[in-house]
């Protein structure tokens, strides 16, 4: 069933959990995640990165919305649709516009002041069109070019405060040990800031960086007031596997459109993990 993303967060939070928004760059992986949700009967979130529209041209933005729409009604299981990162108030504007109900204005690599500016002027009207706003301070960097042991990007309990009340987002994301990407060590979530964070305002928090934090890490950092989580890479990487496993297994096929057999092959590779994700991390 279609939802709100922002009733499903709700739901996580009074369940004391988290959703998990998984980026789907095309309609194998959000179908796949759809399913994976039905089958054990966890909301879930589908989340379009917008590079791959902008750059990848994996799918369309209107398009993606009406998919993951027309997918989550063919099950009934809450299902929300999400876009990730995005930078100007003129894209996030288009993207509502496009279908999208909740949204992530990403102003963090600016100083806490333009960020509050930049990303109030987006929640102005992102309010006015019925959508919701994510914003970010502290900043998540990238794992590969960073040991995630810099506390000057970790987020502070006194900005947070400052800019949920200034800028009046929905969902917050917080930097506190996180990074996007592969880690290159295993990273330590710093779980008393998250609960300082917690206690300084009441927006629900966002984990993004998800692949590679171990499982008892998450499940702590979602009992301390992560309310949607972001699993990207890690989902991609078994895309890749699975498509590497269908080409080497049909490559002796004699059949010339072979390729048709890919989608379901695929969905049936990344099913079982996106199952074990949800069952293993949500508790709704
Ligand atoms: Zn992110």
């Amino acid at each position: 069933m279609f939802e709100k993303t922002g009733n499903i967060i709700k739901l996580a939070r009074e369940s004391n959990t988290s959703a998990i928004a998984f980026i789907c760059m095309d309609y194998v992986m959000a179908r796949t995640v759809v399913y994976a949700a039905e089958a054990t009967n966890t909301p879930a979130i589908v989340m379009l990165y917008p590079e791959h529209v902008t750059i990848q041209k994996t799918t369309g933005f209107r398009k993606y919305a009406a998919m993951v729409e027309e997918l989550a009604n063919e099950v009934k299981v809450p299902i929300g649709l999400h876009c990730d990162h995005d930078y100007t108030y003129e894209a996030i504007m288009h993207t509502i516009d496009c279908g999208f109900g909740s949204v992530m204005m990403d102003g963090s690599m600016n100083d806490l002041d333009t960020n509050i500016m930049l990303t109030k002027k987006v929640v102005d009207e992102a309010h006015k069109k019925g959508a919701i706003v994510e914003g970010e301070i502290g900043h998540v960097g990238v794992a590969k070019d960073s040991d995630q042991k810099n506390q000057d990007l970790f987020t502070k309990p006194e900005a947070a405060e400052k800019f949920c009340r200034e800028t009046g987002v929905d969902t917050l994301a917080v930097s506190i040990g996180n990074a996007h990407g592969e880690y290159k060590e295993t990273p330590h979530l710093d779980i008393a800031r998250l609960e300082a964070i917690r206690s300084a305002t009441d927006v629900p928090l966002v984990l993004h960086g998800g692949s590679g934090i171990p499982d008892d890490q998450l499940l702590v950092a979602f009992s301390k007031g992560i309310n949607k989580f972001n699993l990207g890479t890690e989902y991609l990487k078994r895309y890749f596997a699975a498509l590497t496993e269908f080409t080497q297994e049909y490559a002796a096929d004699p059949d010339p459109v072979k390729v048709i057999n890919m989608p379901e092959y695929v969905q049936g590779k990344l099913q079982p993990y996106v199952e074990d994700r949800l069952k293993t991390l949500c508790r709704f």
